[in-house]
C-alpha cells in the first residue's frame, strides 16, 4: 500500500528539546527576577521544575497540556511569593517566546522540504510548540497537538484524528518520531505504519513491536521513500 501522507513528531525530532527549554527557563526566571524578584528568588529554576511537576501530579485533568502546567505552575509560585497573579501572561509569554526559537538538526530543514514537496506532513505532538514562530509552518499542512485534541500520544485518537483531517485511512498514513513508545508503538497500535527517527543509534527494546523503517535522520528517511513507488 502506498503511503499517502506523513505525520511528524516534532520535540527531538527536528530539533532537540533539552536545551531549548533549558533557554526557556532561564529567559523566564531572568525576567522574573526583574518583574517579581520575590517569585524569581523563592522559584529559581530547579524549585520551578518540581513545583510544575508536583502540579503535573496533582492535577490528571491536565496531564497532556504543557500550557496549561506551565500558566497553573506561575500561578502558584507568584501566589506563594505575594507577586501579582496578573504577571501569569507576560511571563508565559516570556517563556513561550523562547520555546520556540530551536536549533533544527542539520538535516532537518532540508528534508523537510523534500518530505513535503513529495507528501501531506501534519506535525503531530505532545509538546506546545508553534511551528508559524519558528518559521517552519509552510511544511505542514496542520499542526495536531494533545493540548487542542485532549489526549496525547501514544493514545490512538490522536493519530486517528490527525489521518481524519488528512483524509485518509491510519493505513495510509506513515508517522515519524524519535520515541519508541510514544510515536512508533501509539503509531502502529492506531494502524498507521511508522518510521523510528534513531538519531543516537540506540537499540530497539521492544520485542512486540516492530517498526516498519528506522533511519538515523531525516535524509535517511527521504531516501528510503523515493525507493518506494508512489502512486499519488
Ligand atoms: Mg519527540
Amino acid at each position: 500500500m502506498p503511503i499517502r501522507a506523513i505525520t511528524l513528531d516534532l520535540d527531538d525530532t527536528l530539533w532537540p528539546i533539552w536545551p531549548t527549554i533549558v533557554r526557556a527557563e532561564q529567559a523566564l526566571h531572568d525576567w522574573l527576577m526583574r518583574h517579581a524578584p520575590r517569585t524569581a528568588k523563592r522559584y529559581p529554576v530547579p524549585a520551578m521544575r518540581r513545583l510544575r511537576d508536583a502540579i503535573a501530579s496533582e492535577q490528571p485533568a491536565i496531564i497532556h497540556d504543557f500550557t496549561a502546567q506551565r500558566r497553573l505552575t506561575l500561578a502558584r509560585a507568584l501566589a506563594d511569593s505575594g507577586d501579582d497573579e496578573a504577571l501569569v501572561e507576560p511571563a508565559f509569554e516570556v517563556f513561550i517566546e523562547h520555546r520556540n526559537i530551536v536549533d533544527l538538526y542539520p538535516d532537518a530543514a532540508a528534508a523537510l522540504a523534500r518530505l513535503s514537496a513529495r507528501f501531506p506532513v501534519a506535525a503531530l505532538t505532545n509538546g506546545n510548540a508553534d511551528l508559524s514562530r519558528i518559521g517552519i509552518g509552510k511544511h505542514f499542512v496542520f499542526q495536531l497537538g494533545a493540548r487542542e485534541h485532549g489526549v496525547a500520544k501514544p493514545h490512538s485518537s490522536i493519530f486517528h484524528a490527525a489521518c481524519e483531517r488528512l483524509g485518509l485511512q491510519p493505513g495510509d498514513v506513515l508517522h515519524v518520531g524519535d520515541d519508541p513508545e510514544l510515536d512508533v508503538i501509539g503509531a502502529q497500535r492506531a494502524g498507521l505504519r511508522c518510521a523510528w527517527l534513531n538519531r543516537d543509534a540506540g537499540t530497539w527494546q521492544f520485542a512486540d513491536a516492530v517498526p516498519d523503517y528506522v533511519v538515523r535522520d531525516l535524509h535517511e528517511l527521504a531516501e528510503k521513500l523515493d525507493e518506494i513507488t508512489f502512486s499519488p
